[in-house]
């Protein structure tokens, strides 16, 4: 749910689960169907200071200079 990132779980796990087990899902269970993109905002920055908000990877704020 963080990434959006869909995978296809191995059938003999979901069997599992369905049955109410719970297995351990290790990567070699996972398909990769959809790769997810980056969540916007997962990022943002915003100064303390003056309230501005960016996505840039700014150490200082270009508005008030103030450190993020
Ligand atoms: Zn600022």
């Amino acid at each position: 749910s963080c990434c959006s990132t869909i995978y296809e779980l191995d059938q003999e796990v979901g069997r599992r689960l369905a049955h109410g087990e719970q297995p351990d899902i290790t990567e070699k269970d996972l398909t990769l169907v959809q790769a997810g993109r980056r969540v916007s905002g997962w990022n943002r920055k915003r100064c303390e200071n003056c309230g501005y908000e960016t996505e840039e990877d700014f150490e200082y704020c270009p508005k008030c200079g103030t450190k993020l």
